[in-house]
């Protein structure tokens, strides 16, 4: 038996939710093509500071889109080469994107709130949840953050409305699939950029 602690720490990681936090899906709230992915401007800086504060960082996304037909998976797989290749050409990196591609009522492991991908995305990497983060724009987000042992961020834009029932913007922080109250993350942030600075001071860090 080995054991991986004395001496051998474990990597820690950053899972970013995709839509409202690495791109603006405001405009086009379900993003079903190359042309509907507008990456946020500060999120190339994000991730590159994370790269170099020695961060795993990952994508773990619902697409239920896939399981409903509204686009294939290699569409989807066109959406995130093109992302990949405006992060590097920005010298942000991505190690690894984990999708749900089940319909919302499917039952899966996977799709958020539940922590299947991240779970999966642990044992694929070899990194300690406990000391990882997960940044979501939704209380979903934050559920599977917290299911799986994570430190939480809630980016939440300042035109988001927090109001779990009637929410008239497009864009709802507020799944309205969990019960109330609401999950309560370790950090708001208004952006990735500040939720990355957040996560270096609290990682300890120089941010
Ligand atoms: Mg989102
Ligand atoms: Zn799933």
């Amino acid at each position: 038996m080995t054991h991986a602690g004395a001496g051998r720490r474990l990597r820690r990681a950053v899972i970013l939710d995709r839509d409202g936090v690495i791109n603006d899906n405001r405009t086009h709230i379900h993003v079903n093509s190359v042309q509907d992915f507008v990456l946020f401007p500060e999120a190339p800086k994000a991730i590159r500071l994370l790269n170099e504060a020695g961060f795993l960082v990952f994508v773990a996304t619902n697409q239920g889109g896939v399981g409903l037909g509204h686009l294939t998976p290699e569409v989807l797989d066109e959406i995130h080469r093109h992302m990949l290749d405006q992060l590097r050409e920005a010298g942000a990196v991505i190690d690894d994107i984990a999708v749900c591609p089940h319909a919302p009522r499917a039952g899966c492991r996977c799709r958020k709130p539940k922590p299947g991908m991240l779970f999966d995305l642990a044992a694929r990497h070899g990194f300690d949840l406990e000391s990882s983060y997960m940044v979501g724009d939704r209380d979903t987000d934050i559920a599977a953050g917290q299911a799986a042992g994570a430190r939480t961020v809630w980016i939440l834009r300042d035109d988001a409305d927090l109001d779990p029932v009637h929410s008239g913007h497009r864009h709802r922080p507020v799944s309205g699939q969990l019960p109330l109250p609401l999950p309560e993350p370790d950090f708001r942030a208004t952006d990735l950029y500040s939720a990355v600075r957040w996560i270096l001071r609290d990682a300890d860090i120089e941010g």
